[in-house]
């Protein structure tokens, strides 16, 4: 970090400051943070370091959004039309976002394209929930009407990573604002460029004043002010389990409730009379999208013992061929995020060679990907012991642990055989089995001859123990973004 006009002059976007109120304020501190980017190391852009004092000022403008009722109180179906626009505008600026994603996190272009489509999505999905999402009646004493009524809890604060930051932006804010709460929300300072322009595009389609602020900076600056500021309603949490703790501390000691989005371990278990054609690409895929960096990232390969040497076969031919690049190679996989995760991946591999654990497999960093890019080559360890660490904990890296399982009772067992509980692949031809399995599995969605969530805007996602609770995505994020009020009227 830098103080304001001290900064990297290499840089090209400069910070604009903190977005409040649809409009771009100096930063309390004036500092900056500069921003690298993974593909190549260098910095190309700046932002400011929000601090608790941004922070104070972007619930105050929140809070005027909810109590007015210039956001809360307008009909449902206004709500949803703001969505709808801003959904559109996504749209209308797709490539552009795109490009700053891909720049921002190192991923390939095609990846940023699809983030930023699934970005409008969740604008386009709530935009048509907004009006559709209501409470019950309920049969009670002769004499009496009950109705049932999900009100916003108010100011909701959204802290996201830098995997997603434009995906995450949707998910986060789209449902908490379509329920009628004003939001705040502190995304990641190695990635946040696309949430602070889509900021300024709600703000061009006409979303009322404090409806949605950004306030980028430091998890331990912005972030904590956040998570611990008393007129703050309800939290939305994604990232790690350590930091997942800490919000839900602070949610408790503000007598306030939170969601948490903490990662996984999660398994693809494939019986012997897998489709393997069908499987392989999903199976592979599942680990390399985002470089691994992500929540539901495929990272346990379980494998009938039966069938292990046909299955590692073809994955690992697939495996070998795989290529590290720039967004603009346009390849199977990008950087990482920074040089401390590139380092905490390597750790991880270097521990499990130095375990004696066998290197099935090892795809490459193509040729003209700059060696100060954060390129990690992606791995396929097996058979991994069930009690080592790679088959326990998440590398969030391109790393592949593959684990032989002896029948159906064995495979459920160890795909449970973790802290986490987030989501599974089941590959089958038998449909019984599938199901048997999927019903068995803890974690908050199981595929059966598919895998993957990223897309799913529709689909309730979030997990169990370490890996978190409560569900964003379709209509079960807008109950976690409410609370139940009950009408009793006595009529007689
Ligand atoms: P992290 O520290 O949990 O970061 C997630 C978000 O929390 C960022 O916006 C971060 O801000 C903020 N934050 C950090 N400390 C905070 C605090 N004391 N109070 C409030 N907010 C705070 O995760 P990370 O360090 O980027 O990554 C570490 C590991 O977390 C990864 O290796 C991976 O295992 C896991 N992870 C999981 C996900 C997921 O999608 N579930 C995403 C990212 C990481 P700043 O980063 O700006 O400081
Ligand atoms: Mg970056």
């Amino acid at each position: 970090m830098t103080d304001n006009g001290h900064s990297v002059t290499a840089s090209a976007i400069k910070a604009k400051g903190v977005f409040i109120d649809n409009q771009w304020r100096p930063s309390n501190s004036g500092k900056v943070i500069d921003v690298h980017a993974p593909a190549n190391g260098m910095a190309f852009a700046e932002i400011a370091a929000g601090d608790a004092v941004d922070i104070d000022l972007a619930v105050a403008a929140a809070r005027r959004a909810f109590e007015t009722g210039a956001w809360s109180k307008l009909a449902a179906f206004e709500r949803g039309r703001f969505l709808s626009r801003l959904g559109l505008a996504v749209l209308d600026h797709a490539e552009e976002l795109a490009l700053l994603e891909a720049r921002d996190t190192g991923k390939p272009i095609k990846q940023a394209r699809a983030d930023i489509q699934a970005c409008a999505r969740y604008f386009e999905f709530y935009g048509g929930a907004a009006d559709k999402f209501h409470g019950e009646t309920i049969p009670f004493l002769n004499g009496y009407l009950v109705a049932t009524e999900r009100e916003p809890h108010g100011v909701t604060g959204h802290i996201i990573p830098w995997n997603y930051p434009a995906q995450m932006f949707g998910r986060s804010l789209a449902p908490a604002l379509a329920t009628g709460n004003a939001t705040v929300m502190k995304p990641a300072e190695d990635a946040c460029l696309s949430t602070l322009r889509l900021a300024e595009l709600a703000a061009e389609v006409g979303f009322p004043e404090g409806a949605i602020n950004v306030v980028p900076g430091l998890g331990v600056e912005a972030g904590a002010a956040l998570i611990s500021h008393p007129d703050v309603g309800f939290l939305s949490f994604t990232g790690s389990p350590e930091v997942g703790v800490l919000v839900q501390t602070e949610a408790a000691r503000n007598h306030i409730s939170c969601t948490l989005e903490l990662g996984g371990k999660s398994p693809q278990i494939v019986f012997a009379d897998v489709d393997l054609d069908s499987a392989l690409p999903s199976l592979v895929n599942a680990i390399v999208q985002n470089a691994g960096q992500t929540c539901s990232a495929g990272s346990r390969l379980l494998v009938e013992r039966s069938s292990y040497d046909r299955v590692i076969e073809a994955v690992v031919e697939r495996f070998s061929a795989l290529q590290a690049g720039t967004p603009e190679m346009d390849l199977d996989l990008g950087a990482l995020i920074n040089p401390r995760q590139k380092k905490r991946v390597e750790t991880f591999i270097e521990q499990t060679q130095e375990a004696g654990i066998p290197l099935l497999a090892q795809g490459s960093i193509a040729d003209g990907a700059p060696a100060a890019g954060y390129y990690v080559a992606p791995r396929l360890f097996g058979p991994v012991p069930r009690a080592n660490t790679l088959a326990r904990e998440e590398v969030f890296g391109p790393v592949l642990s593959v684990i032989p399982f002896d029948d159906e009772a064995d495979a459920v067992a160890l795909a449970n055989d973790t802290d986490f509980g987030l989501i599974a692949g089941v590959w089958t031809r038998d449909a019984k089995r599938g199901t048997r399995v999927a019903r068995q599995i803890r974690g908050g969605q199981v595929y059966i001859n598919a895998y993957g969530a990223g897309g799913g805007i529709e689909l309730p996602f979030g997990g169990t123990r370490k890996s978190g609770h409560g569900r964003e995505k379709g209509m079960a994020a807008l109950h976690d973004f409410t609370t139940l009020k009950t009408i009793v009227i006595k009529h007689d």
